[in-house]
């Protein structure tokens, strides 16, 4: 090869390099903003196009989310609330599917991309806040134990480390009993229809989860009551996948309106049966 002719190769190698690098580099300061992932209203843009939202909420639990067996319908505050977002983000309370999520599941359900939000008696916790992002409030609760009537439990003073005590996976009550009564022996069952079978079984002697849940199991069966003060706070909000701020933002504003225009208040009304407490 002559020197003119490796001369030539040499710079068409250097120039193929320089496009290359500058192919590179455009795609580093791609003036787009980056992936989906990092757009902080990509699930709400989703949801639009699709013109529904999937929401995650329980199946097993009477006043917030319960699936009757005879119609398959699933009805509760929870529910109600899923319906309502559908309302102010789409425009149509009925654009919602609705999956069944327990307490174990929602987190990962969610960050999966299963469902766009989890409505599902979940407590807003320093840990799951590293895991997804809450909404504002939405319902206030407090742990509380339920017992069979006539029981030597009437309180969380009344359990001991000899107490076995029954719960559901993923719930913050096992956490909080367990501090409360180092110890004591928690059985921990897939769902709340499940804890409280075993309590009619005899397998505890008291279930423990949020007070609003337990008044709906007592309401299912007359045998059982709730005893004592609630003993914690649980204050619910609906989770989304991190980062999704504007859905946060679209969730929070439909909360605000609710408040604002008295459908809070009656949907409380309807499922708890007395008009919320203002702390
Ligand atoms: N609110 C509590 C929690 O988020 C207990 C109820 C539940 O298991 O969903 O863990």
């Amino acid at each position: 090869m002559s020197n003119k002719k490796r001369f030539s190769l040499l710079l068409i190698c250097m120039m193929a390099l320089v496009m290359v690098l500058g192919a590179c580099s455009t795609t580093k300061t791609n003036p787009s903003g980056g992936s989906a992932e990092s757009n902080t209203a990509a699930q709400l843009d989703q949801i639009k196009q699709r013109g529904k939202l999937i929401v995650g909420v329980k199946y097993d639990t009477k006043l917030f989310g319960l699936k009757d067996p005879g119609s398959g319908k699933v009805e509760g505050f929870d529910v109600d609330m899923a319906h309502a977002l559908a309302k102010s983000i789409l425009g149509d309370e009925n654009k919602v599917e609705l999956k069944e999520v327990t307490s174990k599941t929602r987190i990962p359900m969610l960050n999966n991309g299963d469902v766009d939000m989890v409505i599902a008696t979940m407590t807003i916790t320093d840990a799951r806040k590293k895991e997804v992002d809450f909404s504002d409030v939405y319902f206030q609760a407090g742990q509380s134990l339920l017992v069979k009537k006539g029981s030597p439990i009437q309180g969380i003073e009344d359990v001991t480390a000899d107490t076995t005590i029954l719960a559901a996976k993923g719930a913050t009550s096992i956490d909080n009993i367990e501090e409360k009564v180092p110890g004591v022996k928690v059985l921990e069952f897939d769902n709340y229809q499940d804890a409280f079978n075993a309590l009619k079984a005899g397998q505890g002697e008291a279930l423990t989860t949020d007070d609003a849940i337990l008044y709906g199991m007592a309401a299912q069966d007359p045998n059982y009551e709730v005893v004592g003060k609630p003993f914690t706070d649980e204050p619910y909000g609906i989770a989304v996948k991190k980062g999704q701020t504007g859905l946060v933002e679209a969730i929070n504003k439909g909360l605000t309106d609710m408040k604002a225009d008295g459908s809070y208040d009656e949907l409380y009304k309807k499922w708890i049966g007395k008009a919320p407490e203002s702390k």
